[in-house]
């Protein structure tokens, strides 16, 4: 299949249309060799020598990556976080990057904790303000702009093309997390960025039952080199069968990801509406401060994420989230079943969420069934 002249669901549904030459199979097999034949003269003329680096059974679900994002290159990686290091670690100790003070908690956390240690000089911004990105920028030392649109649990909006043009005229690479956009409704690497990352724990495998990551470069570089060599060297490979999983479950990835933004919008206009929530954080929504970027950068639809403020504070949103039946009170985001999580919780001491937030990840069920237990909840929650 020629991805150029297909639609992306199209590359999604039939993983490029792969076919085995052999068995004719239209599913690829699991490889779980670690390691290939040498030929005779000495060399590896099939480009395969020990299976940490040259995995067979990455290479479908990285080709769909790659054109899904719109990409030169695909790494799969055993986790997000294992994607997301790499690239800082792809890096030198010295190098500036610059990244949002709102983000995914556990990568902020190894950013202040280890990668400083590590020797990067890390600075938190308001990724919003493009002229305070303008004047973090050191030419020749700020190396890699880190961003994460929409923002973990607030939603923020950050505009890609605008970060991009500020960061190359700085001399230096954008990385975008666009694990809650997933490929379906943003692809960054055609607004300016140099690097995608996806946690494809969430959207891209989509049921809850697999750790993985994934990193994708517009282009072959001395620094994608590196990001290859520390996947390799430092080991976080994913494994055979979690590759091929990872593959079945993009197959069904816009199917999902369109159920779940249909369903957050009818989700976020309700609970807009209900006295007992003063706020909803949803990109879709109108008077959404980043509304106009989001429409303009996220391509039909806004998302299935998206979090809402509990009026009477920190202990009704704990009770309501104790009070729902259908929702599961778990972590994580971007399966087929619908999550509700106190975030300040999890994030523990020194979060900048607020404490009334509950994070909603909505999944593919009923949408009336979902309005209808978080309604309930929430007046359970409140002594109703
Ligand atoms: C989950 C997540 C990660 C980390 O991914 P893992 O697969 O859990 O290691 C990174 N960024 C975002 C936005 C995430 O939601």
């Amino acid at each position: 299949m020629d991805a150029k002249r297909v639609m992306p669901e199209t590359v999604a549904a039939q993983a490029l249309g792969w076919v085995d030459d052999v068995t004719k199979a239209i599913s690829p097999p699991i490889h779980t060799a670690t390691t290939f034949v040498r030929d005779p003269d000495n060399q590896y003329r099939n480009g395969r020598v020990y299976a940490r680096d040259h995995n067979p059974s990455f290479d479908q679900a990285e080709a769909v990556l790659c054109a899904l994002e719109k990409g030169a290159h695909a790494a799969l990686f055993a986790s997000g976080m294992a994607a997301a290091t790499a690239a800082f670690l792809a890096l030198k100790p010295g190098n500036h990057v610059i990244a949002p003070k709102v983000m995914y908690w556990s990568l902020r956390n190894w950013l202040m904790n280890f990668a400083t240690q590590w020797g990067l000089q890390v600075e938190f911004i308001d990724m919003s303000n493009l002229d305070e990105l303008k004047r973090s920028m050191r030419f020749g030392k700020t190396k890699l702009v880190w961003i994460e649109t929409p923002a973990n649990p607030l939603w923020t909006i950050t505009d890609i093309a605008a970060v991009a043009e500020i960061t190359h005229a700085g001399g230096a690479m954008l990385a975008v997390d666009s694990t809650t956009a997933s490929p379906v409704l943003t692809r960054p690497l055609t607004l300016g960025a140099d690097i995608v990352m996806h946690s494809a724990t969430k959207y891209l495998n989509g049921h809850s039952d697999l750790i993985a990551g994934a990193l994708i470069a517009s282009a072959e570089s001395e620094y994608w080199a590196r990001v290859k060599a520390v996947r390799a060297q430092l080991g976080g490979t994913m494994g055979s069968f979690e590759a091929w999983l990872l593959l079945r479950g993009m197959r069904t990835l816009f199917l999902r990801v369109e159920a779940a933004c249909r369903s957050a919008e009818r989700i976020a206009d309700f609970f807009s509406r209900n006295s007992l929530v003063s706020e909803v954080l949803y990109p879709g929504l109108k008077n959404f401060v980043g509304h106009d970027i989001a429409a303009r950068q996220m391509l039909g639809g806004f998302g299935g994420m998206l979090s809402i403020r509990v009026k009477a504070g920190e202990a009704a949103a704990i009770a309501t989230a104790a009070n729902v039946e259908i929702w599961k009170r778990a972590t994580s985001l971007g399966g087929v079943e619908s999550l509700i999580e106190h975030r300040a919780s999890v994030e523990g001491v020194g979060t900048p969420v607020p404490s009334d937030l509950l994070r909603l990840s909505v999944g593919i069920e009923n949408v009336d069934d979902l309005i209808d237990d978080l309604d309930q909840a929430l007046i359970r929650g409140h002594g109703g």
